[in-house]
C-alpha cells in the first residue's frame, strides 16, 4: 500500500470518526447530567423532598436555578382583581418573571423521630427498613404496654373470637399478625382492628412483604406501626414477644396546616407556534425523611424524570422548537398529585392550547421498554410513538394503558387535555422506601427514551 493510499485511508477514517463523536460526547454528556441531578436531587441534603427540615423547597429552588442556566423563560402569576374576583393574569412567557407557583398543602411529619421495639428501651426494631409508622400516626411519649394478639390462633377459635370482639384494649397494644388467616369474614375482623374498632393503645402489624411508606395529610387518634417478618422469622418473633409480654414505642409528629409548597414552571418560546403548547411534566417532589438522617430518596420516583425533564429543557433551550415547549416540575405529587391538580384549577395559560402533555416519572430502568398510560386513549399519538420507535429500534417493547390516575397527567386528561403517562419497565424493585437510592439505578434505556421523546415532539409539532 502507497503512502498517498494510507493517508487517504487515514483522513477517510477521521472524517467517519470526525461524523460520530459529536454524537457520542453529546449522548455521554446527557448521560452523565441525568446522573448528575439523580445523585443531587436523592442526596440527603434534599431530605427527601418531603416536608421535614423544607425538602420540598431545597429540591424546587434546584431545579429553578437549572431552569435559570437554560435561560428558559418565566410565567407571571400575579393575581389581579377583576370585577371582584381574583383571576391569574394570563401572559406570553417573554414578559413573564416567575418559575414559582405557590399553593398550599396540610401534612402530618415526624421531624424528630418515632420508634417501636421489645423489652428494654433500647431495643428498637431499625426504622424504615425492619419498622415503619403509618404516616397518619400522633405524637405519643414513651409508652410501655402490654401486648394482645390477633392472629390465626385468635380467629379460628370461635371462643377466643367471641371473647376478642367483645373487649377493649386501652392501655394495651394490638399485635395484627394475618399469616394463614383467610375467608372474608375474618379479613373484616383484621380490617376492624386495623381501624383500632377495639380501642387499642396502639396497633402493629406484621408484614411479610417490603415496607413502603406514604403522606398523610390527616392525623389519626391512635399510633400504628407494620414490622417486616418474614414467614421464616414469625414463630421466633412471636415467641421473643410473649417472653417479655410487652413492647414499647414513641412517636413526635408536627402536623403542618397550610404548608406553601410549590410548582416549578418554565417555557422555550416557540419560533412560528408561540402560542401553542406542548407540555413535558415531572414531580419532583417525594416521601421526605423521618426523624434524624431517615429519608425516602426517590431515586427512580421521581430523580430520574426530573433528570429527563431537565435534559429536555437543556435540549430545547439550544434546539429552540416550533411550538412552545413548557416545563413543570410538580411538588406534592406523593400527597394525592396535589401539584398537577392545583395547576389545572389555576392554568398559566387557557389547557386548551395545551397540544399534548407528557408526564415522565419512574424513567430509571427500561430494560423492558416502556409503558404508556392513555395510550389506549389517544390512539393516533400512541400509534405514532410506537411507529417512530420501530424505524429507530429505540425500546423492546411499548405497552399501552387506558387512564390511571397515578400519576400528574391525571387530572389534564380528565380537563380535555390529550396527555400520556410514560414509564419504564424492568430492572430494579425499590418503590416508596429507603431502597430507592441512585447507585440501584441502571438509566439503561434514558438515552432512548430521550431520542423517542425528541422523536415524538416532532410529530407533535407538526401535527
Ligand atoms: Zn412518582
Amino acid at each position: 500500500m502507497s503512502l498517498i493510499s494510507v493517508r487517504t485511508l487515514l483522513r477517510f477514517y477521521l472524517l467517519i470518526l470526525s461524523c460520530f463523536l459529536p454524537l457520542l460526547s453529546c449522548f455521554s454528556q446527557d448521560l452523565e447530567y441525568a446522573h448528575k441531578v439523580i445523585d443531587t436531587l436523592a442526596s440527603p441534603a434534599m431530605h427527601g423532598r418531603g416536608y421535614v427540615n423544607d425538602g420540598d423547597q431545597i429540591a424546587a429552588n434546584y431545579v429553578a436555578k437549572e431552569f435559570e442556566n437554560f435561560k428558559l423563560s418565566k410565567f407571571q402569576t400575579k393575581n389581579v382583581s377583576l370585577l371582584g374576583e381574583t383571576l391569574p393574569v394570563l401572559v406570553k412567557p417573554d414578559t413573564l418573571n416567575q418559575y414559582f407557583q405557590n399553593f398550599n398543602l396540610s401534612v402530618n411529619t415526624f421531624p424528630s423521630g418515632w420508634g417501636i421495639g421489645l423489652g428494654a428501651k433500647d431495643e428498637l426494631f431499625p426504622a424504615g427498613s425492619i419498622a415503619q409508622i403509618n404516616p397518619a400516626s400522633p405524637s405519643i411519649t414513651l409508652t410501655k404496654c402490654k401486648i394482645i394478639w390477633l392472629d390465626s390462633s385468635v380467629v379460628y377459635s370461635q371462643k377466643k373470637t367471641s371473647v376478642f370482639l367483645k373487649s377493649r384494649f386501652e392501655d394495651k397494644i394490638l399485635i395484627i399478625d394475618s399469616k394463614g388467616i383467610t375467608g372474608i369474614e375474618n379479613q373484616k375482623v383484621l380490617n376492624e382492628a386495623r381501624h383500632n374498632a377495639y380501642g387499642a393503645k396502639c396497633i402493629v402489624e406484621f408484614k411479610n412483604k417490603k415496607l413502603t411508606w406514604d403522606i398523610a395529610q390527616q392525623v389519626n387518634t391512635f399510633p400504628s406501626f407494620d414490622i417486616l417478618v418474614p414467614d421464616s422469622a414469625n414463630a421466633t418473633l412471636h415467641k421473643r414477644i410473649n417472653a417479655t409480654g410487652t413492647m414499647h414505642f414513641y412517636v413526635e409528629n408536627k402536623f403542618l396546616k397550610e404548608y406553601k409548597t410549590q410548582n416549578v414552571i418554565a417555557c422555550v418560546k416557540g419560533t412560528q407556534y408561540p402560542d401553542s403548547f406542548i407540555v413535558f411534566s415531572a414531580h419532583y417532589d417525594h416521601l421526605g425523611q423521618m426523624g434524624k438522617g431517615i429519608y425516602m430518596p426517590g431515586a427512580n420516583d421521581n430523580a430520574s424524570g426530573c433528570a429527563m425533564l431537565l435534559n429536555l429543557a437543556s435540549y430545547y433551550s439550544k434546539n429552540p422548537p416550533v411550538c412552545s415547549i413548557v416545563f413543570m416540575a410538580f411538588g406534592a405529587e406523593e400527597a394525592g398529585l396535589l401539584g398537577s391538580k392545583f395547576y389545572v384549577e389555576h392554568p398559566f395559560f387557557p389547557l386548551k392550547q395545551i397540544k399534548f402533555l407528557i408526564n415522565l416519572d419512574l424513567l430509571g430502568t427500561g430494560d423492558e421498554g416502556i409503558t404508556v398510560v392513555n395510550g389506549a386513549i389517544y390512539k393516533t399519538e400512541f400509534e405514532a410513538l410506537v411507529k417512530l420507535n420501530e424505524q429507530k429500534k429505540y425500546l423492546t417493547q411499548i405497552k399501552s394503558r387506558g387512564k390511571a390516575a397515578n400519576s400528574d397527567h391525571y387530572f389534564f386528561s380528565e380537563n380535555g387535555v390529550k396527555s400520556f403517562f410514560i414509564y419504564t419497565l424492568g430492572g430494579i424493585k425499590a418503590y416508596h422506601d429507603i431502597y430507592d437510592r441512585p447507585e440501584t439505578l441502571p438509566l439503561t434505556k434514558f438515552e432512548d427514551v430521550f431520542r423517542l421523546l425528541i422523536d415524538f415532539t416532532d410529530f407533535l409539532e407538526l401535527k
